[in-house]
């Protein structure tokens, strides 16, 4: 299994490096190259040849001949078992195509019936058939495998027909022995094949139910090894000795103060998440947590119930956001509910800041005088330097790489880390992605808020939207309109938006204070723009998605979402929470003209759905998680036949399994190591 794959018979050096180019460098390799899909070639023999049909059938060979026309051709007479006459014709190749058939030959071929002047099948599918071994048939006759080629594969004969024969060969080889690496426990209790049995029936299968049989097995054994890997990730991240301890849960004053100097109480749910993280740091190991919520569902002061523990016991906590807006916010939020303490000194370090003040801040950081630090990607740069970072917070986690995470985490001695998610992730996406995270869910939201109203809207309905912000507004309440931003069309976004802003600003709404922020806005103005937006002052902000994150403004209860077909599920749905955070009711109005099925399958979604943790699986659904996480941030896994959507049973029961069933033998782990390329994973000896 583990040779190189120049073992194989006709495997010279040049098609190997070819063969290795495209991830097949071994003999196990090639097996896991998989099939992307199927032709039945089975023979069909007991009906008639019909025109216009594919068909896979045995001949006899009556004679050939070449005839001369408008563009030369091979013409090879036959006749089928059933006696019809079928011409087999070969435009191309004639001169090698003549040697290759002789009369009586029995060939099976497949192709596309085709009738001029009777049938015929221009460069067919065929093999000789010898007639003792039926079962040698390769290319024909069967379910035959199609697989995914390269350019440089092709030129070495690596197309599909030649991996079929590569692939074959490596399966008629008697001495051929696939070591199992699912424990045979397992396999006895799914019923699942063996893995021998299973690789070489999702190359050649028998019949459409083994081929099935076989998916499932593999599927199987991909998910059980992954999870069995992150299982051991997970321990190896648990085995990092913790070295700073919080005040525990129940023993703080600075929280009990928080809960009383609050404007409201703490949900149910908060509260639990709060005693759930702490509880993880009586452990002995530095904690991991991905505090999940919807939007809106009050993650900040969650964490920041937990960070005062720290900071009671003479730790420091940071906080790192993905935009200046929010960074900002979050300060603010914060030096707000945390009120007036001797305990709790918050600092704000961002690209926008003076060189004086941040200068300052760094120093206050090294020295501890500042023990609670908001920021940006600032926070990751070389100077910055804590006394002792003991909680590290990431607010939209989605928006860094693990490498900024891991690098921040440094500059304390194994501080405790909470990640936080925009929006839910889907459980099958927590399992796999975030397996070596502790999950803490807030799943409900406070109190008295409504539900936002959502509809959907064409361009003929224009009017009485405006009509109907202009309602809300005169009512007292502020309204996002939000154009999409993205980057491969920025310029045009750019001028939509702003067009769309001089518009609404002179001739929708000439009475009303109309703002306009972008990303590409210089800091000061962002904050002053926003200032205004949350002091209630402009009426409506015309907005870019630099809103999408975190933006809290609970006075703001209208939010249009202009050409709303172009965003995510997810991505609308947190854009969405930037409304109904007070105590108004709320709407979103999504314009949409017309639209593709998927964007219609989104926008009905969100229409019939307010909560985060069922859209995330129909986002799932209908982009796949690469998307839906961004793939570039996350080394996400590479399945090869799983689908985190659709084999979302199979994923949670593998992940069981894998916790029940954690050693696995050599031959497993070096799956891993290829498949899932996890250098860091250690196993235990
Ligand atoms: P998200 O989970 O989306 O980050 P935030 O932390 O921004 O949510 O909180 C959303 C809003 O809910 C904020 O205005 C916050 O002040 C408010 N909030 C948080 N917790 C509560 C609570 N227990 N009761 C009432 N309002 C709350
Ligand atoms: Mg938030």
């Amino acid at each position: 299994m583990n040779r190189s794959i120049e073992t194989l018979k006709g495997i010279g050096k040049a098609r190997a490096d070819v063969l290795r180019e495209a991830g097949i460098a071994t003999v196990a390799d090639l097996l896991y190259y998989f099939p992307r899909r199927y032709l039945d070639r089975t023979i069909v023999e007991s009906t008639a040849l019909r025109e216009g049909t594919q068909a896979t059938v045995i001949v006899r060979v009556e004679s050939t001949y070449i005839a001369h026309g408008k563009r030369s051709r091979l013409v090879v007479h036959c006749q089928t078992m059933r006696n019809e006459p079928l011409h087999l014709v070969f435009f191309r190749g004639v001169g090698y195509f003549r040697q290759v058939f002789k009369k009586d030959d029995v060939l099976v071929v497949s192709g596309k019936i085709e009738y001029f002047g009777g049938l015929q099948m221009a460069h067919p599918d065929f093999e000789h058939m010898d007639e003792e071994d039926e079962s040698a048939l390769i290319h024909v006759g069967r379910i035959v495998p199609l697989y995914p080629t390269t350019d440089a594969l092709r030129k070495k004969h690596l197309d599909s027909r030649g991996l079929r024969r590569l692939t074959s060969a490596v399966f008629e080889d008697a001495g051929l022995n696939v070591p199992e690496v699912v424990p045979p426990d397992l396999l006895n209790i799914h019923k699942y094949m063996g893995r021998q049995e299973a690789l070489q029936a999702i190359h050649f299968p028998q019949s459409a139910e083994s081929l099935e049989s076989a998916r499932l097995r593999l599927k199987y054994e991909e998910l059980y090894l992954f999870n069995v890997m992150m299982v051991h990730k997970k321990e190896t991240r648990e085995k990092i000795p913790r070295q700073v301890r919080p005040v525990a849960f129940g023993k703080s004053r600075e929280y009990e103060r928080l809960l009383t100097h609050l404007p409201y109480t703490l949900t149910g749910e908060q509260l639990r998440a709060i005693e759930a993280m702490l509880a993880e740091t009586q452990k002995d190991f530095a904690s991991a947590v991905l505090l999940q919520g919807d939007v809106g569902s009050g993650k900040t002061v969650a964490a920041l119930g937990a960070a005062v523990h720290y900071l009671e016991n003479g730790l420091q906590a940071a906080m790192l956001a993905p935009t200046d807006v929010l960074a900002r916010q979050h300060f603010r939020t914060l030096v707000d509910l945390t009120g007036l303490t001797d305990t709790i000194h918050i600092g704000l370090l961002t690209a926008a800041e003076t060189k004086k003040s941040k200068t300052a801040t760094l120093e206050q950081l090294a020295s501890g005088d500042i023990n609670f630090i908001v920021g940006t990607h600032s926070l990751i740069e070389d100077p910055v330097v804590f006394k002792n970072l003991g909680l590290l917070i990431i607010d939209e986690q989605h928006r860094f790489g693990v490498e900024q995470r891991e690098k921040l985490r440094r500059k304390g001695k194994n501080p405790d880390l909470i990640a936080m998610t925009a929006t839910p992730i889907p459980r099958t996406l927590c399992l796999t992605e975030f397996a070596d995270l502790r999950i803490v869910l807030l799943k409900e939201k406070p109190a008295g808020r409504h539900p936002i109203k959502t509809m959907r809207l064409r361009e003929d309905r224009r009017q009485a939207m405006y009509k109907s912000v202009r309602k809300h507004v005169s009512a007292g309440r502020q309204c996002f309109i939000v154009y999409p931003m993205i980057e491969e069309s920025e310029k045009k976004d750019l001028k939509n938006a702003t067009e769309g802003f001089e518009e609404l600003r002179t001739s929708v709404f000439p009475d009303f204070k109309v703002d306009l922020l972008h990303g590409r806005m210089k800091n000061p103005d962002k904050e002053r723009i926003m200032n205004d937006f949350r002091r209630g002052d402009t009426k409506i902000l015309v907005t870019t998605t630099v809103i999408e994150v975190g933006v809290d403004v609970p006075n703001a209860a209208v939010m249009v979402i202009e050409h709303a077909d172009r965003f995510g599920i997810s991505q609308l749905h947190q854009l969405r929470g930037r409304v109904g955070r007070g105590a108004h009711e709320s709407y979103c109005v999504l314009m949409a003209d017309a639209v593709t099925e998927d964007a219609d399958e989104r926008l009905t979604a969100l229409e019939n759905s307010d909560d985060g943790f069922y859209l995330a699986e129909i986002d799932l659904k209908v982009r796949g998680p690469g998307q839906l996480l961004g793939l570039k941030q996350h080394g996400l896994a590479d399945f090869r036949l799983a689908d985190l959507y659709e084999d979302r049973d199979m994923v949670q029961q593998s992940f069981a399994d894998a916790q029940e069933f954690r050693d696995i033998n050599e031959d497993a782990r070096s799956i891993i190591r290829s498949h899932f390329t996890e250098g860091s994973v250690v196993f235990p000896t």
